[in-house]
């Protein structure tokens, strides 16, 4: 097996405990070395099966393996972009830059932007992931809902900054107050990855 060919899974951009007391070491390591992993493993394993079925000439079921393929890569991808879209605490954090500018031209301050992504951060239903997207199509940040990993997704808004919220993400540390995690989180948004990514895109 060639291993270019599979995904595996990246080290954190900072140490387990960098970012405390957001997140504890054990949070941290637990969503990172059991779920995340869960997702890589997961893809790597129907990637195999699909190589093992061609080789073999035996049949797939791509009803179900469309769905498990995309849930378990998206999955890898956007921890990916979580982990490295959060950096150590900072008070007054805030956007700066080109992102800085797209979020006050769309939603007139960041105290708004905040505002409405809290809300559809805490408001996401079931397991997903609040995030914020760039419209090719008319150069307007909008937030939207993905649900678990892969459902809602838009080929013409690239991903700019994702916040997880599913349970996995904050029960270690905040149990059921989902609402206290997604204040929490406001302190640790790594906003010069995030400009770099809308940055790409200009
Ligand atoms: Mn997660």
């Amino acid at each position: 097996m060639d291993k270019n060919r599979l995904y595996s899974l990246p080290d954190l951009p900072y140490a387990y405990d960098a970012l405390k007391p957001v997140f504890s070491e054990e949070q941290l390591r637990l969503h990172h070395d059991k779920h995340h992993a869960a997702y890589v493993n997961g893809a790597n394993a129907l990637l195999e099966s699909l190589d093992k079925a061609r080789k073999d000439n035996t049949d797939l079921d791509w009803g179900t393996l469309a769905k498990q393929l995309t849930y378990n890569t998206a999955g890898n991808r956007l921890h990916s972009m979580f982990w490295n879209n959060l950096s150590p605490p900072k008070t007054a954090n805030k956007p700066t830059a080109k992102i800085a500018e797209a979020i006050d031209g769309e939603f007139g301050s960041f105290d708004r932007f905040r505002k409405e992504f809290t809300q559809a951060a805490v408001k996401t239903e079931g397991s997903g992931w609040a995030v914020l997207t760039y419209c090719l199509d008319t150069g307007r940040p909008i937030i939207m809902q993905v649900e678990k990993h892969h459902v809602n997704v838009n080929p013409r808004r690239p991903v700019l900054m994702v916040l997880d919220v599913w349970e996995h993400a904050y029960y270690v540390d905040y149990k059921n107050d989902r609402a206290k995690y997604v204040e929490n989180f406001w302190n640790i948004v790594n906003w010069d990855e995030v400009n770099k990514r809308l940055e790409a895109l200009l």
